[in-house]
């Protein structure tokens, strides 16, 4: 592995390329069969891909590597990459392409963003859907257990609309989320139309991954329905232990809804934790109006009281002794309890661990100012049977992470390279074709991103070159910054970010735009729209 840039000479020809990626196993995205090939890039396009290409003015050797299209990462929160440009927890997982704004937030103004991470310059494309419920918090102010008013939905609407003619993908719901979670079914299909009409896709963290979790899917599919809209499911899973095994029940409502004629697809990261603020173990009313009015309600006794009773109820529910699927990430009061369970983080705070006192640490931590945490949740067969179904692609939910920074989930680093690792090469779960057709083609599709997602000619040189026999995550629950192994090369629009496995200083990322018109309408840069 390495790179060469060759002598120009008079006895020899120009080169026809600036880049040439030699002698690899061509895996082109699509699914079809990996293949001996060359990938020859001009400008930040792929000009040509096939056997014995001419010369280029550098060139990668990568023979005994597999080159495939740039990882494209549909379920990121990466909106911090104007922050942390280099994004180098994507980018070193072969990460080229990343879509934010997932689980109903977004920027309030999503134009002004994206042309932002393109005059910061950033490492790697990213586009964005606009977050249903930063719409809903913008439009409603203050109070939101409740429906909108005639005035509040016409501003969402307006909202959404703006948010699509400056180049949003789409429209994200986090139906556990304030305060998206007291929206009806209704409302978001009202706004899910508005995205429609300019060619989006509706993403949705659905209103439960668990108990409820066949009325959240026929819920999200009304919405696909109600609005004409392609539906994607958000982080595919079965949460606590009581659901596990129901994986043939959930793709079976799912490919139901396909033989209807629905367009229905699903993201999912490959570890069996999830990870999302502690707050979700709280109650969504007693949360409700902000952080002055939780605390309010918690220095009421019997506000308290109710609150923890019925959170008492979720261990319960999930056949647990008590929190113990829970790990601290990201504690703002207490750094010092980062990486923790959280029935060891309560022995080390109160001296004990009983229901009632972890239940009093969570109330406390939130009171002061919440914590992020990892969720042991999950079981691997339904994993393993969710990333089967061929309309799973791969997505990590997360941000970009800030080396060193407390103990994240592990997904943000590895993600792609645990796929590759576990369930490619040690599982056999899915071949090594299926597998990059997950982070390529069919995310380019389902979003409709049209120049990016193959390898092939006239595409975006977005590529990534790897080892199929190293390949591996590294990053670990307990440690977790630390970058996958056998992922020398990454090359986003015809620049190399990853060389021999280290960062380059590049920043060749794009702002990438839906069609930012409705089918009726001319495009902005003029011309009609052709589907
Ligand atoms: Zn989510």
């Amino acid at each position: 592995m390495f790179m060469l840039s060759l002598p120009h000479t008079v006895s020899e020809p120009p080169a026809r390329f600036d880049l040439v990626i030699r002698g690899g196993s061509v895996i082109d995205g699509t699914g079809s069969p990996a293949r001996p090939a060359d990938v020859g890039i001009r400008g930040g396009s792929i000009a040509a891909v096939g056997p014995g290409l001419g010369r280029g003015r550098r060139e990668i050797d990568a023979s005994g590597l597999t080159v495939a299209p740039g990882f494209i990462d549909v379920h990121t929160h990466a909106e911090n990459v104007l922050v942390l440009p280099s994004a180098a927890n994507f980018v070193r997982d072969g990460v080229t392409t990343v879509i934010a704004g997932n689980c109903g937030e977004s920027p309030d103004d999503i134009g002004a963003f994206l042309a932002e991470a393109e005059r910061r310059r950033i490492s790697l494309n990213i586009g964005m859907l606009v977050g249903h419920s930063s719409v809903r918090e913008k439009a409603m102010g203050g109070s939101f257990d409740r429906p909108p008013t005639f005035e509040e939905m016409q501003t969402m609407r307006g909202m959404v609309e703006a948010a699509m003619r400056q180049g949003a993908l789409g429209l994200s719901t986090g139906l556990i989320y304030l305060p998206g979670v007291f929206a009806k079914t209704d409302e978001i299909i009202d706004l899910a139309r508005v995205a429609a009409r300019f060619g989006g896709v509706y993403t949705s963290h659905m209103r439960s991954e668990g108990n409820n979790i066949r009325a959240a899917l026929e819920e999200t599919l009304a919405v696909g329905r109600g609005a004409g809209i392609p539906v994607q499911v958000s982080h595919i899973k079965l949460s606590g232990d009581n659901n596990w095994g129901r994986h043939a029940e959930v793709l079976g409502v799912l490919d139901a809804a396909r033989a209807e004629g629905l367009r229905v697809t699903q993201d999912q990261y490959a570890y069996t934790a999830s990870s999302t603020g502690l707050g979700q173990l709280i109650p969504a009313w007693a949360l409700e109006g902000g952080s002055v009015a939780f605390r309010k309600r918690l220095a009421d006794p019997a506000e308290r009281a109710r609150m923890s009773a019925e959170m008492a109820e979720t261990p319960a529910r999930r056949r647990r002794p008590d929190f113990n699927w829970v790990t601290l990430a990201d504690c703002r009061c207490n750094r010092k309890l980062n990486g923790l369970g959280l029935p060891e983080a309560t022995r080390r705070v109160k001296g004990q661990v009983d229901m009632a006192s972890q239940i009093d640490l969570i109330l406390e931590i939130e009171a002061k100012g919440g914590a992020g945490a990892v969720f042991h949740g999950m079981c691997e067969e339904d994993l393993q049977a969710f990333m089967r179904d061929r309309h799973t692609m791969v997505g990590s939910d997360s941000g970009v992470r800030r080396a060193g920074k407390s103990v994240p989930h592990p997904r943000g680093y590895g993600n792609n390279a645990r796929v590759l690792a576990r369930y490619v090469r040690e599982k056999g779960v899915l071949t090594l074709e299926e597998a990059i057709r997950k982070m390529t083609s069919l995310p380019a599709e389902t979003f409709g991103i049209a120049d990016r997602g193959r390898l092939a000619a006239g595409m975006a040189a977005d590529v990534v070159v790897f080892d199929p026999e190293s390949v591996a995550d590294t990053a670990t629950f307990v440690a977790p910054h630390s970058f996958p192994a056998g992922i020398p090369w990454v090359v986003v629009n015809g620049e190399v970010v990853v060389r021999n496995g280290k960062q380059t200083a590049a920043r060749p990322g794009r702002a990438v735009r839906g069609r930012q018109c409705d089918a009726a309408e001319t495009r902005p840069g003029g011309g009609a729209y052709e589907p």
